[in-house]
């Protein structure tokens, strides 16, 4: 029996869902707001973990090609003492395969594949009409039924609304990313600063981290806490008054720390929203939701791993469903599982958010020696 299924969204989450299916014969037709694969940067690395992410590749039968792709040096993390003195410097063993980082264009573009997406499908509302299926209504005013619709539509889901009232909410902790182009040649002190993976700094309320990208592209992250009023009056700045506003805010730190933010390039502020940890709805047939749109959680590298992960295994679920019944209750255990695995990793991200911009940076450092191999 094949059921009519639409994934709207084709992030890492719905694309893996998406590729599980293909794989295993089933159709689905994703349903994207982007005009194109390349209408916008696809943004940073991303740390794909061994039992996550990685595991949800080996579904779609792409662990070999991800590994080709992937940069196992990228886990190297140096933490930096504000005055420049390098308190920590991880480097991962050459074998070391458990969370390398691959840029998310690469990914996208390997989940894409065979897939025949459709771009430019923004959706606006999705209306569940048990027992004859989910309807999707499109901005361009066109409409469509399916069997089962997943929201895997990120953090400002217009699917959620059919299962959830609740919205995200501002965290008090902003990032500001900017980024450096060619850095071997063009900025070789800061390639030696950054060195392979990442490198962060941590003073009161706020921190810094660089994170080298693959063809010599480097993004930097200010984070601390402001205002939520704070992101109106930056978005009316130019690029120069946000750097002074920044080398302000981080004022007396290490030179070389701060030539990051004096030489990067535009400034983009990313406001962290997230749901609240423990998000659950009470389950309605035809439509259900992964990722972000299902757990915004802070970016502590869990987020893409997690939709990944549902992805596939709901995939997984709903190919082997066969009939209406089944299929509901392949869904109604995906949610289940989801909610509990997810519940436990928005706790383990929200309390590491505090940790890392905090009033003692001595907190921040604490959670890295917690987190990496001895
Ligand atoms: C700075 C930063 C660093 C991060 N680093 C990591 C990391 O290292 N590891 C990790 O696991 N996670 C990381 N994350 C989190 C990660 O980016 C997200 O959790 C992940 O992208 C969520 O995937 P998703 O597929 O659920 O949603 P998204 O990636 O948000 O994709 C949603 C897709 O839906 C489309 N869409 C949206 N609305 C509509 C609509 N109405 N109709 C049709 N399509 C729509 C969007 O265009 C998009 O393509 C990081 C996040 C940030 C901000």
């Amino acid at each position: 029996m094949r059921h009519r299924i639409a994934v709207v969204g084709g992030g890492p989450g719905g694309l893996t869902c998406a590729r599980v299916l293909h794989r295993l014969g089933h159709p689905v037709a994703v349903l994207e707001r982007d005009p194109a694969r390349d209408a916008r940067p696809p943004g940073g690395m991303l740390d794909l973990h061994e039992g996550l992410g990685q595991r949800a590749l080996e579904k779609a039968g792409l662990l070999t090609e991800f590994r080709a792709l992937a940069r196992p040096e990228a886990q190297a993390m140096r933490i930096l003492d504000t005055d420049g003195t390098v308190l920590r410097d991880w480097r991962p063993r050459p074998d070391d395969r458990s969370n390398p980082e691959i840029d998310r264009g690469q990914l996208r573009d390997l989940l894409l594949g065979p897939l025949d997406v459709r771009w430019g499908r923004h959706v606006t509302d999705v209306l569940p009409e048990p027992p004859d299926g989910t309807r999707v209504r499109f901005a361009d005013g066109r409409e469509e039924t399916f069997d089962l619709v997943v929201g895997a539509d990120g953090a400002r889901s217009r699917v959620r609304p059919a299962l959830s009232p609740t919205t995200p909410h501002y965290t008090g902790v902003t990032l500001v990313e900017t980024s450096l182009d060619d850095v071997d040649a063009r900025h070789p002190d800061l390639a030696r600063l950054v060195g392979d993976g990442s490198m962060a700094v941590y003073g009161v309320n706020r921190g810094l981290v660089a994170q080298r990208n693959s063809g010599g592209h480097v993004k930097v992250y200010a984070q601390f806490r402001v205002p939520p009023e704070w992101h109106a009056e930056l978005a009316a700045t130019g690029t120069e008054a946000v750097r002074s506003r920044l080398l302000a805010m981080f004022d007396g730190w290490a030179a070389p720390v701060l030539d990051l933010l004096r030489r990067g390039t535009a400034f983009v502020s990313r406001p962290i929203h997230v749901l609240p940890v423990a998000h659950t709805w009470t389950h309605v047939p035809g439509v259900t939701l992964l990722g972000d749109a299902a757990h915004l959680m802070p970016p502590l590298g869990a987020g893409a791993n997690l939709a990944m992960l549902e992805g596939a295994e709901l995939a997984e679920s709903v190919a082997a469903a066969s009939g209406p019944e089944a299929l509901d209750e392949a869904v109604r255990a995906y949610e289940e599982r989801m909610w509990a695995r997810a519940g436990r990793l928005a706790e383990i991200t929200t309390a590491g958010l505090e940790r890392l911009v905090s009033p003692d940076p001595a907190e921040a450092i604490a959670l890295f020696d917690e987190v990496q191999p001895s």
